[in-house]
């Protein structure tokens, strides 16, 4: 009788922990109509967020850049790339008309974790040593030295009002970094006082967000390009909009009579948006709360921790893992990277999920329906976390009448968006479920002529770009 009345309450638990899954499940729902909720949403926000500073929790940043480089560029450029897990250090050497990109090269290191709240001293010497480091190996090699002040592009992908196409002040911080020293202060002259320090001969020519990089590397080779999208420890956009429809900033005048605006999506929100209890939880114990609350239902840094908090509670409520359970209540221990590996598990049987769940939490024995209901968390956020993506990216196509609906030219006018972003580049379920979506709310008539294409290290290499474009500014 004993045994029995184990067995029951053991089902009971384990029932539990289904239930648990269940009702996350349903609470994470993007049915199409919702999706088109959230996609209207945005473009309200964005018309908002373009009539006054202010007048939505989407930034909708000015840039200053109104015209794109379209491959006249030429002569070696550097770039640096900051924000996201990994800093880079970039050479591009340009051709010229028709020879466009003659060859580039990128070093990719993964940017040491303290400095990410110390000061903005210690932080813009250690980027400057690097990228010091860097020219010197590449100039030695290439036998090309020069006493000519080089013109710099810097990615920096973090919320900046622009004051000029090469300066910004930093709004706040993102993505778990916080030096408190630096919010406020002009990150271009922050970034040239120490290289001036460290004896490097160069200067900020284009000071840029990820996003306005990847766009203007998309642009270069597809003219087509209107937008691009970050979907990587962060996630972002911009486009090009009209000057006219920039309200907030009247008279506005250039050339090309648009000018590529940062939405800063990241923290949009809407009540439209399937927030659950995790998220809310995950919200309040964040060093940026009721911030970026888009961003943390979206990107990288915070996947696999939603999935976590799943888990966490799973295990709580059903004795599922035993004594282990309190291995899952670690924040941030299980990073999207091994979520992702354990929902691409194609090993028999789970084996690989069995793995993760030994090595990363000390569970052993994890047996195969629970591998399952794993699988099922982890499923359940990434797809969420795309399909708002896709409501994002048609939500930008609608703002700008590029979704097919109401007067837009043509059906059939080409429309591209540049991404980037390991979530996109390298988690083939995320893309699946992104692209899938997208066709979903466009429908695929209009989805056909609506191209994602990725931009492999487009942030770094669009900067030099701009930087190139306008080496010539000041
Ligand atoms: C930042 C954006 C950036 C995005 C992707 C966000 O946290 O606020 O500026 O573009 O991450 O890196
Ligand atoms: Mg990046």
């Amino acid at each position: 009788a004993a045994l029995v009345g184990r067995r029951v309450r053991a089902r009971r638990r384990w029932w539990r922990a289904v239930e648990v899954v269940g009702e996350f499940e349903e609470g994470c729902a993007t049915p199409l109509g919702r999706l088109r909720q959230v996609v209207d949403a945005l473009v309200v926000e964005m018309h908002a967020g373009l009539a006054s500073d202010g007048g939505s929790k989407l930034k909708m940043l000015l840039t200053f850049i109104d015209t794109l480089p379209d491959g006249s560029e030429e002569g070696i450029y550097y770039a640096l790339d900051l924000g996201g897990t990994n800093f880079r250090v970039l050479r591009v050497q340009l051709g010229g008309k028709g020879s466009m990109i003659l060859s580039h090269k990128v070093e990719s290191q993964p940017l040491p974790e303290e400095l990410k709240s110390g000061t903005s001293e210690i932080l813009f010497d250690y980027i400057a040593s690097t990228l010091k480091n860097f020219v010197e190996r590449e100039e030695d090699d290439s036998q090309q030295k020069t006493d000519e002040r080089r013109a710099l592009g810097f990615t920096f992908s973090f919320p900046v009002r622009q004051t000029s196409v090469s300066s910004g002040f930093l709004i706040k911080w993102t993505k778990g970094f916080s030096i408190e020293d630096a919010v406020g202060k002009d990150i271009a002259r922050g970034l040239e006082e120490a290289m001036t320090t460290k004896g490097l001969n160069m200067r900020v020519a284009a000071l840029v967000n990820d996003t306005v990089g990847t766009l203007a590397l998309g642009h270069y080779y597809d003219q087509d390009t209107v937008a691009a999208v970050i979907i990587g420890t962060g996630t972002n956009a911009c486009y090009i909009e009209r000057t006219d429809a920039i309200i907030k900033c009247q008279g506005l005048l250039t050339n090309s009579g648009g000018m590529v605006v940062n939405m800063e999506w990241g923290n949009f929100w809407s009540s439209h948006l399937p927030r659950t209890s995790y998220d809310i939880a995950l919200d309040e114990e964040s060093p940026n709360r009721n911030d970026q609350g888009f961003e943390k239902m979206i990107s990288g840094m915070y996947l696999g921790e939603v999935v976590r908090r799943v888990l966490q509670r799973m295990a709580q409520e059903s004795d599922l893992f035993g004594d282990a359970t309190q291995n899952l209540s670690v924040p941030f221990s299980l990073s999207t990277p091994i979520m992702a590996a354990m929902h691409e598990d194609d090993s028999p049987d789970l084996e690989r999920v069995r793995q993760i769940m030994e090595q990363n939490f000390q569970m052993p024995h994890v047996p195969l329906k629970t591998r399952r209901l794993i699988i099922r968390v982890c499923d359940i956020v990434t797809r969420r976390a795309a399909r708002l993506a896709a409501a994002g990216i048609v939500g930008i196509l609608k703002k700008i009448g590029r979704d097919g609906s109401g007067r837009s030219r043509s059906k059939s006018q080409r429309t591209s968006v540049a991404i980037e972003g390991g979530l996109y580049t390298g988690y083939s379920n995320f893309r699946d479920y992104l692209n899938e979506a997208v066709v979903e709310i466009l429908g695929e008539e209009v989805a056909r002529n609506v191209i994602l294409r990725v931009s492999e290290d487009g942030s770094g290499i669009g900067a030099a770009l701009l930087a190139a474009a306008h080496s010539l500014d000041r």
